[in-house]
Parts: structure tokens; C-alpha cells; sequence
């Protein structure tokens, strides 16, 4: 259980309520996601939840993706119906259009997902969950690094998410995953290609042989895909290679490694 509530630094608007609970008695392992029925701004979310109706919610999208803070989340928010439910959820009214299937703007689903990601993120979550079924998420008891989609829609009768958003939970459980674990992953590390062979002190032509030539095959293959065998003897293959190599770096095109083309050799491999 986590006693380091934080609040979401996504937030643009905050107008604190006095309709909650007080602290939360069950740590935060739910989101649960809800449709205001119209399209409403952060400050107008705010005078609903400081009206004469005993609603509120931890958070509100409003109809610009601006992210309102209206109960904290430390505190249990008078949301979803379901004391149970909103003592461990995290509740967020987004703003929606007024009549069925109550669609949200994209920028309103878009903030919806950023808003999810940092909530999980910051509560220790690596996976948001959505079993599409009632029964199932109410009775599952998601492991330390879980969170799951709850539905007002659960609790009393209510469309609430609506269709709309409501078809979209599948969706936003798998972005906000994908968030989580491509944040949590690190960088790939840069690929170092290193030589294996000492760089010849000497020049090489045609008949040459040993390491020297390893090296000079070596960066033909790497700088220009020359594709020879790294067998130390500089043949027809490796003197046709230095040859183009030479000529697409307009430099004295005559098949005799010297200092120039070994200087091109390593500046093409990097
Ligand atoms: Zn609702």
C-alpha cells in the first residue's frame, strides 16, 4: 500500500472541493474513467462539484484537454456510486457530448491516455487492466504492479462512460501499457564496431599478406560492403574493392593503400 500519494503534474486547472471522503481506505489499484454529458470547460466542472449535488471527482478533463484537480488523490472522491469501488479508484469525469453515444473530443481521449500513464506511473503500475466484464474485475485482485478499468455503468444504471468511450476501454488500457513499458525500457546501447585487426603501419598493394590486409579487408567490408573474405591476402577481390573505394572517395585511384586511403578507411567506418 502506498502512503506517498502524489497528484498529477498534467494538471492546468485546480479548484478543490469539499465533496470527499477524506483519506482513501484502500490504496489506488483502479481508474475509473466517466462522461460528464456535455462539453465543459475546467471551471465549470468545478462549480458542478461545488453545487448543491454531493458529486465530485479526483480529476476532470474538460472539453480543451486541460486536466482539472479537484480531489486529491489521497483523498476518495464521491464519483461512481460505489463507496468500494472509489476508495480505491482514481475517478475522472471527460468532458463528452451531451446526448448518446456521449463522444469525447480527441484531444480530450488523448489527454485521457497521458492523464492514465502518469497515474499508474506514479502509483507503481506497469499495466492497466480492462476485462471487459463486471464480475471479473470486481473479483480480481490485481497484483502490487496492476491496475484496473472499473465502470460506473457497474454500479448503478447509468450509461456512464457511454458507448462511445465505453468501446474505447480495451483501447485505452492497451496504450497506456504500451506507455508504461516503452517508458520502463531502456535505451538500446549504441553498436561500437571495433576492428578487430591492428592498423598496418605500412603500404599495401596487390601480393600483400597478413594483418595488414585483415585490417585493410576488414574496413572495405564495413565502410563499403565489399563483402571479402578476412583472409590476409590482398587478391583481385580486395584490389577491385580498393579501387572503388578509392574512386567514390575521389581519391588517387591507383589500388596502393597508403596513408590517404587508410585515413578515408577510418573515417568512413567511424
Ligand atoms: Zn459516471
Amino acid at each position: 500500500m502506498s502512503n506517498n500519494y502524489t497528484n498529477s503534474s498534467l494538471v492546468g486547472y485546480t479548484r478543490l472541493v469539499s465533496k470527499h471522503s477524506g483519506q482513501r481506505t484502500h490504496c489506488i489499484d483502479r481508474i475509473t474513467p466517466h462522461c460528464v454529458v456535455g462539453q465543459v470547460t475546467a471551471a465549470r466542472l468545478g462549480d458542478i462539484f461545488s453545487g448543491t449535488r454531493d458529486v465530485s471527482s479526483n480529476y476532470g478533463i474538460a472539453l480543451d484537454g486541460t486536466v482539472g484537480l479537484y480531489v486529491e488523490e489521497k483523498n476518495r472522491s464521491w464519483c461512481s456510486s460505489s463507496n468500494a469501488n472509489d476508495q480505491r479508484a482514481i475517478t475522472i469525469e471527460c468532458a463528452s457530448d451531451p446526448k448518446p453515444p456521449y463522444a469525447f473530443k480527441p484531444v480530450v481521449y488523448d489527454t485521457l491516455v497521458k492523464l492514465c500513464t502518469d497515474i499508474c506511473k506514479r502509483n507503481g503500475k506497469k499495466k492497466l487492466l480492462w476485462f471487459g466484464d463486471k464480475a471479473k474485475s470486481l473479483n480480481y485482485k490485481p497484483k502490487s504492479d496492476e491496475m484496473v478499468l472499473t465502470v460506473h455503468r457497474w454500479f448503478c444504471n447509468k450509461s456512464c462512460p457511454g458507448d462511445w468511450m465505453y468501446a474505447r476501454m480495451g483501447d485505452l488500457a492497451q496504450k497506456v501499457t504500451a506507455a508504461l513499458n516503452a517508458d520502463s525500457s531502456p535505451a538500446p546501447a549504441p553498436v561500437i564496431v571495433k576492428c578487430p585487426y591492428a592498423e598496418p603501419r605500412f603500404c599495401m598493394m596487390y601480393g600483400s599478406t597478413g594483418g595488414g590486409v585483415k585490417w585493410l579487408q576488414w574496413h572495405l567490408n564495413q565502410a563499403a560492403k565489399a563483402g571479402l573474405k578476412i583472409d590476409g591476402i590482398f587478391g583481385p577481390l580486395t584490389r577491385a574493392a580498393v579501387l572503388r573505394f578509392q574512386k567514390n572517395k575521389k581519391i588517387a585511384v591507383d589500388g596502393i593503400v597508403g596513408p590517404q586511403t587508410r585515413a578515408a578507411l577510418k573515417k568512413a567506418v567511424g
